[in-house]
């Protein structure tokens, strides 16, 4: 937000470790299951509405983080990301 330059977000960073960003995540990821996907992400807003989710709830600046974090795309709202992963792992 233009102004507002002293809010900051916890993310997860590329080594795994929590650290304040002046920037907001643009994604969000599960610390338990190792998923990461967006932060509209059907499959994870019903988790969280389901409650259980949210103490697990981590976020990320990109997806470079994300995976260099350990964590991997979502199938359900990264599908391409996901096949991409896949592809990489075999
Ligand atoms: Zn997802």
């Amino acid at each position: 937000m233009p102004g507002d330059i002293n809010r900051t977000w916890k993310l997860i960073g590329a080594d795994g470790k929590t650290y304040d960003s002046t920037q907001a995540g643009s994604l969000g990821g599960h610390r338990r299951s190792r998923i990461y996907g967006r932060l509209d992400c059907r499959s994870a807003l019903q988790a969280i509405a389901k409650g259980g989710y949210v103490m697990n709830r981590v976020f990320f600046l990109d997806r470079a983080d994300a995976e260099g974090a350990g964590y991997r795309p979502c199938a359900v709202c990264l599908p391409q990301d996901y096949a991409r992963w896949k592809i990489r792992k075999i």
